[in-house]
């Protein structure tokens, strides 16, 4: 779960990390009274979606008047934002935060995830802070500065020792005690908020040798979201694909892609390896959707209903492997989908494992349209034809 950045900063700023004082707005006419809340001239007003490259999208305007505080929020609210992290749609901006300008001298990076090559949190710095972060990583990777913490002894200041005197040209008197905090408090908000990310790009040092938290990021581990509690109630779903949102209802494994064949399988790994036969078949899918080891009858029929939502499908591939979930309890799933939805498209049914002829005579005694494929070539290669050129016209 990502949150956004004013969320981000709320919770760095109870943490001690300085950050720029600001206003959430949702109307463009909150905008003015923002102004005479916040301190400026300079603001910033920054839109407020889960990506970011913002600033070279548009995202972010550096304005000096009142005035220009209202335009830059009407141009970014209820409007679409597209920035090199997000497709060529772009994604809705429902917020704008409006901040104070922070005069920037130095930007640096600062940055905490799981390092699965260690498998330890690893905290990551660089004098090269700022929109190009990712161009200096790529060009010189030296200036990006790696430190694995082990979890069992916690943070130590020897980390942020190893951090912050490695780095050339050294860092500026002043700096650095407070650095050092900020990592100490970073490492401590990404282990007890399970994050899977904590990025702070840039943090910003200001000629008075003040460290401000310019931009932040936290991603949350989905996983760890049952004990995190507070957190969920942070979560903004308006960006989410709304077929991926009602699929999390039904705890279904959801993730659109670009092609137009449904694909219901149980297992990721199953789910894998059929996408894999579809596309070697030369079809493309529409989807990816893991119904999950012990899925119930009425998930499958879920399942194909959020597969039919999406218009684009012209054909639906079910590959199931009944083990824990019986091949008679996905039939009965498949046909009152199919009942339910009036289904137009055809349907393509490879099934094997526990209660295989149960399930295949469901199918068949239902009366309705569905290929029964002997194996997953063949289904692949049925799925295919049916949205083939020449399958299309038959
Ligand atoms: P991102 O592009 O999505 O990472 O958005 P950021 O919040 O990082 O903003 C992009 C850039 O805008 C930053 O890298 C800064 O250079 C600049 N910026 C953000 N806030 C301020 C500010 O208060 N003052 C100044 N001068 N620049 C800012
Ligand atoms: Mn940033």
């Amino acid at each position: 779960m990502k949150l956004h950045e004013y969320q981000a900063k709320d919770i760095l700023g109870k943490s001690g990390i300085t950050v720029p004082n600001g206003q959430l707005v949702t109307e463009v006419d909150q905008a003015t009274k923002a102004t005479q809340i916040i301190n400026g001239p300079p603001w910033v007003v920054k839109a407020q979606v889960h990506a970011g490259g913002r600033g070279k999208g548009g995202g972010i305007r550096l304005v000096q008047y009142p005035y220009e505080v209202v335009t830059a929020t009407e141009a970014l609210l209820g409007n679409r934002l597209v920035t090199p992290q997000t497709g060529p749609d772009g994604i809705p901006v429902n917020q704008v935060l409006i901040e104070e300008g922070v005069e920037i001298d130095r930007e640096y990076y600062l940055g905490m995830i799981v390092d699965r090559s260690t498998a330890c949190p690893t905290m990551i710095f660089s004098t090269a802070g700022g929109m190009d972060i990712e161009e200096a990583a790529a060009s010189s990777s030296e200036v990006i500065l790696k430190e694995p913490i082990d979890p069992a002894a916690g943070w130590m200041i020897h980390n942020s020792r190893n951090l912050l005197y490695n780095v050339d040209p050294p860092l500026p008197m002043g700096a650095v005690r407070t650095l050092m905090a900020v990592m100490g408090s970073v490492y401590k908000i990404f282990m007890t908020l399970d994050c899977s990310l904590v990025e702070i790009n840039p943090l910003a040092l200001t000629r008075d040798r003040k460290v401000y938290a310019l931009d932040a990021k936290i991603n949350i581990d989905d996983n760890a979201l049952y004990r995190q509690k507070e957190l969920l109630l942070l979560e903004d779903t308006r960006e989410k694909d709304p077929l991926e949102l009602m699929a999390d209802k039904y705890h279904l494994n959801y993730i659109r892609l670009e092609g137009n064949i449904g694909v219901m399988v149980n297992g990721a790994g199953l789910a894998m390896a059929t996408m894999d036969m579809i596309k070697m078949a030369g079809a493309e899918p529409a989807n990816f959707l893991d119904v999950g080891g012990g899925a119930s009858e009425d998930m499958i029929t879920k399942g194909v209903e959020i597969i039919l939502k999406d218009e684009r499908v012209k054909a639906i591939m079910i590959n199931i492997f009944g083990g824990i979930l019986r091949c008679d309890v996905l039939a009965r799933g498949v046909v009152a989908a199919a009942r339910k939805t009036g289904i137009q498209v055809p349907l393509i049914v490879r099934m094997e494992g526990t209660n295989v002829e149960e399930g295949r005579a469901i199918l068949k005694d239902s009366g309705l349209k569905f290929f029964v494929a002997k194996d997953l070539a063949e289904a692949a290669a049925l799925v295919a034809r049916q949205v083939s050129e020449k399958g299309l016209k038959n």
